[in-house]
């Protein structure tokens, strides 16, 4: 089942907090009023201190592409809660932000930069992530600051390969020495002994690029919130937690994960706009590919894969609607989505759910996901641009 009346084993009991009802945030403006998205900056925070908790170490909080898609200022406020060693984006522009909006500590751009891009990396006092030496040479001629070393041992994605540091990047390493090397791991949420042993061969690939630097960088991090959820106790400086800070997980829960299932924090609410009774037979949106079977009560809600919502939920996902289950009927179209509502007692403008807490039900990012066949990644990113987010305050 997708909703679940209970938390997960290891999630504190049902009504250990407040769980956000759709009826609890209404936003006010005309706008607003379609659907929105709501952001339970406290659940944030509680996961956080979870991860910070099982790991043993700081956090540098991965906050990119607007802290998956919840929105990176007011996440990156709300987790100075947690103290963090810094913040994790994507880009000089997404740090400029962070930094626009008063943001302090360490904010460490992960995607390579251009050298074009490094002036303005250094006017927002972002730390980059390095590993050609004519970059680290024109990083310190622009007047340096902290950087830190990109080793790739494996991901193929970014950074100098483990065994061909080559002797102009360690020379430059002697000169301006990396305040942080680290790696990324390429499969810390899978389960079995071959993953495990990709994960091991990966961390010796970092230790032997690591013990070829001049000298020890004082910050070496290698997990990702996937390995903190399986491997508990970091073995290293700090942890880049992300998707499990926002309430989503990759990690399937065998007995030994480190940490439980995470708390819900996005909340996706629609109006319903339009209400009708079909009669037998008769369908619903475009295709025709759903059918009524003896009367139904149809609603329609004021979201779509527009905002966000996945078009792959057609006549798969379901709503909350007054805490019941309400499935979608027909194809997601881009601003409104069909809800067969005949077994669950609807009004217009009422607000459901279609991610997140209605009380102590749930439809959790993982299931939604799942269902619409894309990771939770990609649902909760999916959520950045049209719809408003409104911010339950952090306690
Ligand atoms: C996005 C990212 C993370 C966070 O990964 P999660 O799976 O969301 O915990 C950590 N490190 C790097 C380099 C990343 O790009």
């Amino acid at each position: 089942m997708l909703a679940e009346a209970n938390p997960l084993p290891g999630a504190p009991p049902a009504g250990a907090r407040d769980r956000p009802r759709p009826t609890d945030v209404a936003p006010s403006d005309a706008d607003r009023a379609r659907a929105w998205l709501e952001v339970d900056l406290a659940a944030l925070v509680l996961n956080a201190r979870r991860v910070r908790d099982a790991a043993g170490v700081p956090l540098l909080v991965m906050v990119k592409a607007e802290a998956y898609g919840l929105g990176a200022v007011p996440v990156a406020r709300a987790l100075a809660a947690v103290d963090p060693w810094g913040y994790g984006v994507a880009s000089a522009a997404e740090g400029a932000a962070l930094r626009a909006a008063g943001v302090r500590g360490r904010v460490v751009v992960f995607t390579p930069l251009l050298p074009d891009d490094l002036p303005r990396a250094h006017a927002a006092a972002l730390t980059p992530t390095l590993h050609r030496a004519a970059d680290v040479r024109r990083w310190a001629a622009l007047g340096g600051g902290a950087w830190h070393l990109a080793v790739d041992t494996g991901m193929a994605r970014a950074g100098a390969r483990w065994d061909a540091l080559d002797d102009a990047l360690l020379a430059a390493a002697r000169d301006v020495p990396p305040e942080g090397a680290y790696t990324h791991l390429h499969s810390a949420d899978e389960g079995g002994e071959d993953a495990e042993r990709v994960r091991a061969e990966q961390v010796a690939r970092f230790r032997a690029a690591v013990a070829q630097l001049p000298t020890r960088p004082p910050v070496l991090h290698v997990e990702n919130g996937p390995a903190v959820e399986r491997g508990g106790r970091s073995a290293w400086d700090l942890v880049r937690p992300g998707l499990y800070l926002y309430g989503a997980s990759c990690v399937v829960r065998e007995g030994s994960a480190a940490l439980p299932a995470p708390e819900p924090v996005a909340h996706l609410r629609a109006r319903v706009v339009d209400l009708r009774t079909l009669r037998d037979g008769e369908s619903v949106s475009y295709g025709a590919t759903w059918r009524a079977c003896g009367p139904r009560r149809i609603a329609t809600v004021a979201a779509g894969y527009g905002d966000g919502y996945r078009r792959a939920l057609s006549n798969r996902g379901v709503a909350l609607v007054h805490g019941r289950e309400a499935p979608v009927a027909g194809r997601v179209t881009m601003d409104m989505t069909m809800l067969d509502v005949t077994d669950a007692p609807c009004a217009l403008g009422d607000a459901v759910t279609l991610l997140g807490h209605d009380g102590d039900r749930v439809l959790t990012a993982d299931a939604v996901a799942a269902r619409a066949e894309v990771s939770p990644y990609e649902l909760l990113t999916g959520l950045r641009l049209r719809v408003p987010h409104v911010y339950r305050g952090a306690d």
